[in-house]
């Protein structure tokens, strides 16, 4: 079967030096009217961000652009425990233990997390920051070798968990010294919802938001749906493609994204909070949810619940239509899934494993 070309390709793709040049602003006026889009793009949260407009003049796109590069901006500062921004101020005083106010920007990012991590199994929990920075998952370059294994051990006696922070209405108090929240599971799908929900309080309502491969869309592309790729784990290629509805979100998480090689093994930066090391037994992990925050959380979850549990925890986290990829390229999908992919392999015969050109 031969899929069309997709928009875009949900994944996160590594910027080329081309795209950066490019600069902040490209705009395809697609024809004449009655559907110009604008697309521009530019580079935040350590990924490529990708707006796509749909039936807007010009003049509204161009204000659209600034408010949501401007929303990106914010989120990336305020929302990485790892830079100077209102996460690591709250990681501070929470590891100060005694109760205080919760920023109002932030309050509903780590109340929702927290909802979803109890809805995971606990297989999403923000509270591993600590174990991220071990591994050194939160920067750029890899630290190329696992930590050492009483490191770990040593962390997880302690168990630092979501449940682990003791709240009263917006205050919050640490009770586990462990516990540091890192967002990097959720924030991007959090930030994408804000840049629809401004985009609707413009009254734009054709658009696609898409930042490295964690996307929403509403409305539709001038005359047709949108129409997104979702990306081939491990590979640069399509698997599959996919028509969005009036107003969905498509997250992907996988083991390709952030990962370092080491005798052999691949160590990637999802992390099973049960064991305090890389997920085992799925590549990667693909969600269909209305928004993007929920739909990130769930992937990450997914991807650690691995093919023994996936379907529950999907399940219990409100999520219906999922595909998950096991660690041999088995592809395992819900019902309400299936019928809506069209592929560019046989689903049946999984990924051929013999392509990990980077393993
Ligand atoms: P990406 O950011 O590549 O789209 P994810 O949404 O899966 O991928 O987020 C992975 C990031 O989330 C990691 O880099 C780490 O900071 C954090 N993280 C890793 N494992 C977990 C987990 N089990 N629960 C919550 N956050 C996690
Ligand atoms: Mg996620």
């Amino acid at each position: 079967m031969q899929a069309r070309r997709p928009e875009r390709i949900a994944g996160r793709q590594a910027p080329s030096a081309a795209v950066l040049l490019l600069g902040a602003l490209v705009l395809t006026a697609c024809g004449a009217r009655p559907t110009p889009v604008h697309e521009f793009q530019f580079f935040a949260m350590g990924t490529l961000v990708e707006v796509t407009l749909a039936n807007v003049e010009n003049a509204p796109a161009q204000e659209a652009r600034r408010a949501i590069e401007g929303l990106f901006r914010r989120a990336e500062g305020d929302w990485d425990a790892w830079r100077p921004g209102a996460l690591a101020r709250f990681n501070r005083r929470l590891a100060g233990g005694r109760p205080f106010a919760v920023d109002a920007d932030l309050l509903p990012l780590l109340q929702g997390s927290s909802e979803l991590s109890r809805r995971s199994h606990g297989l999403f929990d923000p509270a591993i920051g600590r174990l991220t920075e071990l591994w050194g998952f939160h920067r750029d370059e890899s630290r190329g070798r696992p930590p050492e294994p009483e490191a770990i051990a040593a962390l997880m006696r302690r168990r630092p968990a979501m449940s682990d922070l003791r709240w009263n209405g917006r205050e919050v108090q640490g009770t586990n010294p462990a516990v540091q929240i890192d967002l990097g599971a959720y924030a991007k799908g959090y930030a994408v919802d804000l840049a629809i929900a401004h985009l609707r309080g413009v009254r734009i309502a054709n658009a696609l938001v898409n930042a490295g491969g964690d996307l929403r869309a509403i409305g539709r592309r001038g005359e047709r749906p949108w129409r997104i790729g979702i990306r081939r784990p491990r590979s640069a290629g399509v698997l599959a493609t996919l028509e969005l509805g009036e107003d969905e979100s498509v997250l992907t998480s996988g083991d390709y994204e952030r990962f370092f090689m080491y005798d052999g093994k691949r160590y990637h930066h999802i992390l099973d909070p049960r064991t305090g090391y890389p997920a085992q037994g799925a590549m990667a992990a693909t969600v269909i949810s209305r928004g993007a925050a929920e739909g990130d959380a769930a992937a990450t979850a997914l991807v650690v619940a691995g093919p023994s549990e996936w379907q529950a925890v999907a399940h219990d986290m409100g999520i219906a239509q999922a595909m998950l990829i096991d660690g041999l390229g088995r592809i395992h999908l819900t019902e309400a899934l299936r019928p809506r992919l069209r592929f560019t392999i046989d689903p049946e015969r999984g990924i051929p494993m013999d392509m990990d050109p980077k393993p």
